[in-house]
């Protein structure tokens, strides 16, 4: 279950739409004023130490992920050999260069390389 925090709330509305029990209505706060005029300094100083906090955690888990991701595809190229039922050696071969092409990705992906 979410919760809409008041005192960070931006008025941008992505929510209601999304809203599964259409329960978030809209309610006008600052008078005439809209968009930037809407908002104090210290309200738009705010939110933007929030944005880059939440840019900042999207990135610490994609860096997670990748790593699990890298993790993963080494344990599976040690061990393919072993738990694989391919008998044909260029089959496995193949294999082996199909995970060894996607680990190479994943490592250049962890290091920041396109
Ligand atoms: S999505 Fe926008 S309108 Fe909804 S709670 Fe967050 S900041 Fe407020």
């Amino acid at each position: 279950m979410h919760t809409v925090v008041e005192t960070y709330c931006t008025g941008c509305g992505l929510c209601v739409p999304v809203c599964p029990v259409d329960c978030i209505v809209m309610e006008p706060v600052s008078g005439q004023a809209t968009g930037w005029s809407a908002w104090s300094q210290g309200q738009a100083d705010e939110a933007r130490v929030r944005y880059e906090s939440r840019l900042s955690r999207l990135a610490q888990s994609e860096r997670a992920r990748t790593l699990h991701h890298t993790q993963e595809l080494e344990t599976k190229l040690i061990n393919l050999a072993a738990h694989s039922r391919i008998t044909d050696t260029d089959e496995l071969a193949r294999k082996q260069s199909v995970v060894a092409t996607a680990l190479a990705k994943a490592k250049a992906r962890s290091s920041g390389q396109p």
